[in-house]
């Protein structure tokens, strides 16, 4: 019966998504551990839930009004998604033909623009960022063909950020697409939001989520802020009930005036704790490079990057790797409790000053054979 189900999954699925390896979500990549600053989520668990014999609205309007006084917008310009990352997916379904249309990004960066373009039968382009991961100078002219250009801003993994009227000067370099910026962690650098950019950007598409600042991301609840238009073409594709009552009473009471205070405080001290875990990591020996982050996580080279990842699962200390060529001599730590990040620290100080002396150990002895190789030769002669 497997062989048989297999055999039928196997002549019917498309072609292209037979060929697909699924997205390798931190969740998905490792499970266990004791220890979880590999996802970005909040260390706060702040919720409580009810009322689900009925179908919930379409667009629950406690949440959306809500969403839209907190973005400063208008609520029509505001569509709540089962995270962010079902509005990339949308955005998809609804303006990008699949086999003809193509997308574009800069990379390293947030890995489902490229999933869900494969899914979508779509061609991505990935730009290598420039220097500082900035945007390249002809970056425009690169990606002019395509109808939707994403950028993430603060990028994922990198935390880094780009200039608004960078961003600005793109949208109108763009006519001919959708410029989509992915703030899942704007609200750790707040006031490099593009929402209020949307009344003069016809073509810009925001997304939000309330996964990470928020401390929601077992909820499943993201934001789409757009222009009108553009939000009525993505309310042709979404499902009938995107958004599970528990989830928008999640939503609001997170977006409730203390809900707001709350994020705001728990984002302060996340900053402040990955300013100066930014600091100590780059005094650890065998770290060669901390990219200044503006968001809940820190992008850091290592030497031995892999062995170090390793090391660190064994112990229950789950940080992300990449399998990516780019980055592999990065690491990435999420900023979670004070005592997980302290966890992780000594134990990456520990396997560092380890691993640094097992290679200098092996650079001695290799030393010596070589010597040793060519006194017998010597010797022989
Ligand atoms: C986490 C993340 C998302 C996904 O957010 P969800 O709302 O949980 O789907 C989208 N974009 C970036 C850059 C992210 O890091």
């Amino acid at each position: 019966m497997d062989n048989q189900a297999q055999a039928v999954a196997k002549r019917l699925v498309r072609p292209e998504i037979a060929a697909l390896v699924p997205y390798a979500s931190a969740r998905r990549e490792v499970q266990g551990g004791e220890v979880w600053l590999n996802a970005n989520e909040s260390p706060w668990n702040n919720a409580n839930v009810v009322g689900v014999n009925r179908y919930p609205d379409c667009q629950p309007e406690s949440v959306r009004s809500a969403y839209a006084t907190y973005s400063q917008l208008p609520s029509e310009q505001v569509l709540i998604t089962r995270g962010a990352d079902e509005g990339i997916d949308l955005l998809f379904r609804a303006f990008c033909r699949p086999g003809v249309d193509s997308v574009a990004t800069c990379g390293p960066s947030y890995g489902m623009y490229a999933i869900s373009a494969a899914t979508n039968a779509v061609a991505c382009r990935t730009l290598e960022w420039a220097e500082g991961y900035q945007l390249p100078s002809d970056f425009a002219e690169q990606v002019s063909d395509c109808k939707l250009v994403f950028v993430c801003n603060p990028n994922n993994p990198s935390g880094t950020v780009i200039a608004k009227e960078r961003l600005i000067e793109l949208a109108a370099q763009l006519p001919d697409s959708l410029l989509v910026v992915d703030e899942a962690y704007i609200e750790f650098c707040p006031e490099l939001s593009m929402a209020d950019a949307i009344a003069q950007c016809p073509n810009l598409v925001v997304l939000r989520t309330l996964s990470k600042a928020f401390a929601l991301a077992g909820a499943r609840c993201g934001f789409t802020l757009a222009n009108n238009a553009i939000i009525q073409v993505l309310e042709k594709v979404i499902a009938p009930y995107p958004v599970p009552e528990p989830v928008a009473q999640l939503a609001a009471e997170a977006l409730s005036p203390e809900g707001l205070k709350r994020m705001h405080t728990q984002v302060a001290q996340l900053n402040a704790r990955r300013n100066s875990l930014a600091l100590r990591l780059s005094c650890l020996p065998g770290v060669e490079s901390v990219i200044p982050s503006q968001a809940n996580f820190i992008l850091f080279k290592v030497s031995l990057a892999r062995a170090c990842y390793d090391a660190l699962v064994e112990q229950g200390l789950l940080i992300r790797a990449y399998s990516n060529p780019a980055l592999a001599n990065w690491l990435r730590i999420s900023i979670g409790a004070d005592s997980e990040i302290a966890r992780v620290e000594s134990a990456l100080k520990a396997i560092t000053k380890e691993l640094t002396s097992k290679a200098n150990n092996k650079i001695e002895k290799d030393t010596a054979r070589i010597k040793a190789g060519a006194a017998a030769k010597e010797t022989q002669l």
